[in-house]
């Protein structure tokens, strides 16, 4: 049967897949993405290269790649990765299809992600449905009429909040301030600093630096009354930022996946109340938002379906 190779490059890791035409992983490596300051690509390009020949087989028909940032989909070229600054520029297409003679293909993340909700996931038959991923950030992809949709669709970079907190795109307000595993964290810090109070203290040893997503998940658990309003706050962001996607494209679904979505009942409520606030009516009657049942390698995996999806779409 044949197999292809989906790479994921995250800000924190990447991730090397092999999977099956059908879907399913066969080999997974999982490495920290070497991302210090004057880190060059070069250093990711070999990392890389030795990971693909690990997992490398007869049967591999080529390699996806889904890269954290805005990319030249057509030359297979990284224009901008705000979170990997050493892999802008990388020619992925051009350097991996001479070293492994096979057809490769880059797209943005989350995009690849949402590819996976289509062809194995909850959007399997579904036409019109949108992705957000909750991760550190907020990143999304498109499925339009079956396919995915060819544009950057950098959904956490919609502002919803004109004279909000600063993002590091160089914009002020966008979602992805708000409603991501960074947004929680530093809405958690900047009420510890102006000393409310919280269990979370205890946590961070009063180093608040090193709290994470999960302390305060955990917090929120507990009853912690901050720990619930940040994520409370993250499901109003979201409402809103899901009302206005549905106004402009009524997809029949919302598809939230990412390492936040743990903490789905933490913010679920205040998402709903305020997406029916400010959602068009008719367009909400048959939508339905749902929570992605795609784990971690999504991303990979969507990779590589991309590349079966091309290969039987050029007819070989
Ligand atoms: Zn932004």
């Amino acid at each position: 049967m044949r197999s292809a190779i989906g790479v994921d490059i995250g800000g924190t890791n990447i991730k090397v897949t092999l999977v099956h035409e059908s879907g399913d992983i066969i080999t997974n490596i999982t490495e920290p993405t070497p991302n210090g300051h004057g880190e060059s690509s070069e250093k990711i390009k070999d990392m890389l290269v030795k990971a693909l020949k690990n997992v490398l087989n007869d049967n591999v028909i080529g390699i996806g790649f889904g890269v954290a940032g805005i990319i030249d989909r057509k030359n297979g070229i990284v224009i901008e990765s705000p979170n990997i600054p050493s892999i802008n520029g990388f020619r992925i297409k051009e350097t991996f299809e001479k070293e492994f003679s096979l057809p490769v293909i880059v797209e943005n993340d989350a995009n690849a992600y949402a590819y996976a909700e289509k062809w194995i996931g909850m959007g399997k038959n579904l036409s019109n449905f949108i992705v957000l991923t909750l991760g550190t950030g907020l990143g999304g992809g498109i499925i339009y009429k079956g396919e995915l949709f060819e544009g950057a669709a950098e959904i956490g970079h919609m502002v919803v909040e004109p004279e909000g907190r600063f993002c590091p795109c160089g914009s002020f307000g966008c979602l992805e301030s708000y409603a991501s595993g960074r947004a929680v964290v530093d809405r958690t810090i900047s009420s510890l600093e102006k000393g409310g109070k919280s269990i979370l203290k205890d946590y961070s040893d009063g180093n608040f630096y090193k709290i994470t997503p999960e302390h305060v998940y955990k917090s929120a658990i507990e009853g912690d009354s901050l720990g619930r309003e940040v994520f409370r706050e993250v499901g109003k962001y979201l409402g809103i930022g899901i009302a206005n996607l549905v106004n402009i494209f009524s997809p029949e679904a919302i598809i939230i996946g990412g390492g936040l979505i743990g903490a789905w009942d933490l913010f679920i409520e205040e998402l709903r109340k305020e997406f029916s606030k400010r959602v068009l009516e008719p367009l909400s009657s048959n939508m339905q938002i749902l929570q992605a049942t795609l784990k971690k390698e999504s991303g990979s995996v969507g990779a590589a379906g991309l590349i079966f999806k091309n290969i039987k779409q050029s007819g070989s």
